[in-house]
């Protein structure tokens, strides 16, 4: 059996490194850095992001940058629907056929949307879970957007820059725990689900991978609530070597205010962001809230 295909169980074959070139030479495609074009060619990993995705036949995935279709072979047998966006034009013209001759008892569970996930405010169908090889240049971004955007998202996972990774998985006291922690954690729950080295990709990228997963917590902030602690969240990063009581002047107004508002919190002013937890920063946003 030639490396480049490789049968699943169910009806899909899925890309390995000789398809995977053949295809993107057959759409005169070249993987740009600028769209952050890394395309996974090991069937084991795309199948390794399908277990840890905890998908079933009854969920809808929203995929964010199906490329020329790695991830999206491996989800289509496991899940009733696959809404696939991608921004590159070439590359979402051809998913649709990619998947016809390599799927082709699954393709009507496929729907392709060229855009810019950033820009997506709406989908055909509410999406389940997200699940994805980000664009590393836009990860963060558009998790949020899209966590924001989706309230249907229980369940995501994805594949990002090893340290980008740690960053939305770290905790309070960290030197990583930054803006993306506080704010995936406003979401849900979020933890590291694995490592991924260079060579499944091509072109390969100059850093590893990783795996990190959020379970959506159910609870009933509103997102006025939301807006205001990120505001707060990211003056007090924005200055992160300042204490509390100089970095959330800009956003909470006199030092007066700021003392008094951080006091009502119950969160001494001469702490720094990264001592905080989300609940401190929903705290603050609390009695912000009463004064303004
Ligand atoms: N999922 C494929 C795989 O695993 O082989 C490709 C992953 S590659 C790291 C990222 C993909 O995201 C590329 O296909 C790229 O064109 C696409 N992309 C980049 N920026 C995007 C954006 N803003 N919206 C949607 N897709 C984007």
């Amino acid at each position: 059996m030639p490396e480049s295909i490789e049968p699943t169980s169910n009806g899909a074959t899925l890309l390995g490194a000789t398809e995977i070139r053949a295809l993107a030479a057959s759409l005169n495609a070249t993987p740009t850095k600028k769209l952050g074009q890394n395309f996974v060619i090991d069937p084991n990993t795309v199948r390794r992001i399908v277990t840890q995705a905890h998908v079933s036949e009854t969920d809808v995935v929203v995929e964010i940058g199906p490329g020329l279709g790695s991830l999206t072979l491996a989800l289509l047998p496991n899940v009733a629907k696959v809404l696939a966006v991608e921004i590159d034009p070439v590359l979402a013209n051809a998913l649709p056929s990619t998947v016809a001759s390599h799927a082709p008892s699954l393709k009507e569970n496929l729907t392709v949307i060229n855009a810019d996930a950033m820009r997506i405010n709406e989908l055909p169908m509410d999406p389940t879970h997200l699940v994805a090889n980000l664009p590393y240049n836009v990860s963060v971004p558009v998790v949020l957007h899209f966590l924001e955007t989706f309230p249907s998202l229980k369940e995501i996972l994805v594949m990002v820059q090893a340290e980008v990774a740690d960053r939305m998985a770290a905790g309070p006291g960290s030197k990583i725990y930054g803006v993306p922690s506080v704010k995936m954690a406003w979401y849900g729950d979020v933890t590291k689900a694995g490592s991924v080295g260079r060579n499944v990709f091509w072109p390969a990228p100059n850093v590893d991978s990783g795996l990190v997963r959020l379970v959506r917590k159910d609870h009933q902030f509103d997102p006025q609530l939301r807006e205001l602690t990120f505001t707060i969240v990211d003056a007090a990063f924005g200055q992160r070597r300042k204490t509390l009581r100089t970095a959330l002047g800009s956003v909470l107004g006199s030092p007066q205010i700021v003392e008094s508002i951080l006091r009502d919190a119950g969160i001494d002013p001469g702490l720094r962001g990264e001592q905080l937890s989300l609940q401190d920063f929903v705290a603050i946003a609390i009695q912000a809230k009463k004064v303004t």
